[in-house]
């Protein structure tokens, strides 16, 4: 099978390898549509923390099931899929807590195995949902990033009548905008240094955005939004000391702060405004289960329209020139997908 390989930073190979066969509870996946995600692009210049090349990457997509392994019942050849792509070791605390985002050795399909950026990807059996008849195979290459949406805006907890504060405005942090609408945010606010992202997340349900390479976040928030500050902030950016800097300075006191976006290194907080106005602080990592159906039923039900965040579409030869594009048009490109096969 065509597979396209990260053998170096910056450097993608298409390659030929072998087609993956199934273990007795596996299933392999015949990939239709994956996209490019934050954490890809992190990898491709070598600044992931966990992920290290050689690896074919891609782990948010959508397909048809190819071959089954003899043990498995309930999935069958022919049914279109897409797949929660989380390696857990069934016997640590979290996973028999059922809380197995949180496994001791997890892994990441994609990440710390080969993922879907080829022709055929093997998964675990029980990780496989059916697509409904009516999502497409495109749209249904969302359901992962909608997931990690819906995962973050729980563990916020209620949102209904607060006024959230959504950091970053990436394909993470629109949905996260869009999810927190959906479960009954008053008001959202989303910020990005890039005026079109901004645009975007007016149409995903921001009812406010702030340009922060422009603005002071805190003299818009205080001025605009609430003197007391946000109830709830998101942090959809990862990797930068500001981001957090400025949640805790703009959240009222008693207010909510979860981390969505990836650290590779360590950031300073003050912990003193932690303190001081009894914030909780908290950190978001996949999902679950009921996060992938609960994103799965968003999607069929139209409640997320993902057209604004589907930027442009590559062929598997193409991935190179797809990861190229994503570098020259950081200001434009939002979710960049693989089109894998019709
Ligand atoms: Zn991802
Ligand atoms: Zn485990």
């Amino acid at each position: 099978m065509k597979c396209a390989k990260l053998v170096a930073p910056r450097k993608i190979v298409i390659e030929e390898a072998p087609k993956p066969t199934p273990g007795p509870h596996e299933v392999i996946i015949e990939v239709r549509y994956c996209g490019i995600c934050g954490s890809d692009i992190h990898a491709y210049h070598g600044r992931h923390p966990f992920i290290h090349p050689p690896i074919v990457l891609g782990h948010e997509f959508s397909g048809v099931v190819h071959e089954v392994g003899e043990s498995v019942e309930y999935v069958f050849r022919g049914q279109r899929a897409v797949v929660e792509p989380l390696l857990t070791c069934g016997r640590c605390l979290n996973c028999r807590l059922g809380d197995y985002n949180r496994c001791k050795e997890l892994k990441v399909i994609g990440c710390q195995t080969d993922g879907a950026f080829a022709e055929f990807v093997k998964v675990p059996a029980h990780r496989v949902f059916e697509i409904p008849d009516d999502l497409d195979f495109l749209t249904a290459a969302f359901t992962e990033p909608v997931a990690v949406a819906v995962h973050a805006v729980k563990r916020a907890g209620p949102l209904a009548g607060n006024k959230v504060l959504v950091l970053g405005s990436g394909t993470i942090g629109l949905l996260v905008a869009a999810v927190s609408k959906i479960y009954g945010a008053a008001e959202v606010i989303s910020t990005d240094i890039y005026d079109y992202k901004l645009d975007v997340a007016l149409r995903m349900g921001a009812d406010q955005v702030v340009n922060v390479r422009r603005e002071s976040l805190e003299e818009y928030i205080f001025k605009h939004v609430d003197p007391e500050g946000v109830d709830v902030v998101f942090e959809c950016v990862g990797g930068v000391k500001e981001t957090l800097e400025q949640a805790v300075k703009v959240t009222r006191r008693g207010a909510r702060v979860v981390v969505v976006g990836v650290f590779g290194k360590p950031v300073e907080v003050n912990v003193g405004l932690v303190q001081d106005k009894e914030l909780e602080v908290k950190g978001s990592a996949v999902y679950i289960f009921k996060d992938f159906l609960d994103a799965i039923e968003l999607l069929r039900r139209r409640r997320i329209d993902v057209r604004p965040l589907a930027t442009k579409v590559f062929s598997l030869d193409q991935v190179p020139d797809a990861f190229k594009y994503i570098d020259e048009h950081r200001d434009t490109a939002i979710k960049v997908l693989i089109k894998v096969k019709d």
